[in-house]
């Protein structure tokens, strides 16, 4: 089963990322992460990223499509993977659609994490506080919510037509949130 998890910066898609991939057996994949420890590691594809990824911007589409396709070629993914993330533009979606189809795959749902802007605004600054991420300072999270609305926001309209759509309200307690998640894929996740 394959499932994408989108939304917001600061929507949660992480913490029910970790509790899906301990409901399911299914290994989460999220290409913030996947970048953030190669700029750690300072490999090429860390040097190549770093500077994007610090201002807020989106990496390209062509590493993006470079790392899924690795993701979805490692033995661990061969039954499903939750995706955290991982699909920010229409070419991505595309892309995504092509290297799964390849595979005799497809997204069995795209679960939407619902948050309004200013509950979004006091999570990332308390995210700020707790991990320090250098793309969490004000300027880096106004380019982040610019980018989402720009160029990902428009991702969900194409997933919606393809049925594959399901939205989440995302406020409220974790556990809450992950029961409606829960709910969702029994309900839609096919
Ligand atoms: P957030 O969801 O708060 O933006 P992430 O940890 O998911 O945080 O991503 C951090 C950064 O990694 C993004 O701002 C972007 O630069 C880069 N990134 C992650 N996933 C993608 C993607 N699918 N396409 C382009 N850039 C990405």
């Amino acid at each position: 089963m394959d499932i994408l998890l989108m939304g917001p910066p600061g929507a949660g898609k992480g913490t029910q990322a970790t509790l899906l991939c301990d409901a399911l057996g299914l290994p989460t994949f999220a290409t913030g992460n996947l970048l953030r420890d190669a700029v750690r590691r300072g490999t090429p594809l860390g040097q190549q990223a770093k500077a994007v990824m610090e201002s807020g911007q989106l990496v390209s589409d062509d590493i993006i499509l470079g790392v899924i396709r690795d993701e979805l070629d490692a033995p661990a993914a061969a039954n499903g993977v939750i995706f955290d993330g991982v699909v920010r533009t229409i070419p991505q979606a595309e892309g995504m659609e092509r290297l799964l189809a390849e595979r005799g795959r497809r997204l069995n749902a795209v679960l939407f994490f619902d948050v309004p802007d200013a509950e979004i605004l006091g999570r990332i600054e308390r995210r700020r506080g707790i991990e320090g991420r250098a793309d969490d300072d004000p300027a880096a999270v106004a380019i982040r919510l610019q980018s989402y609305r720009e160029q990902t926001a428009p991702v969900l309209a194409w997933y919606e037509q393809r049925g594959t759509l399901v939205r989440i309200p995302a406020v409220g307690p974790v556990d809450d949130i992950a029961t409606r998640v829960r709910r969702a894929l029994a309900e839609h996740g096919s």
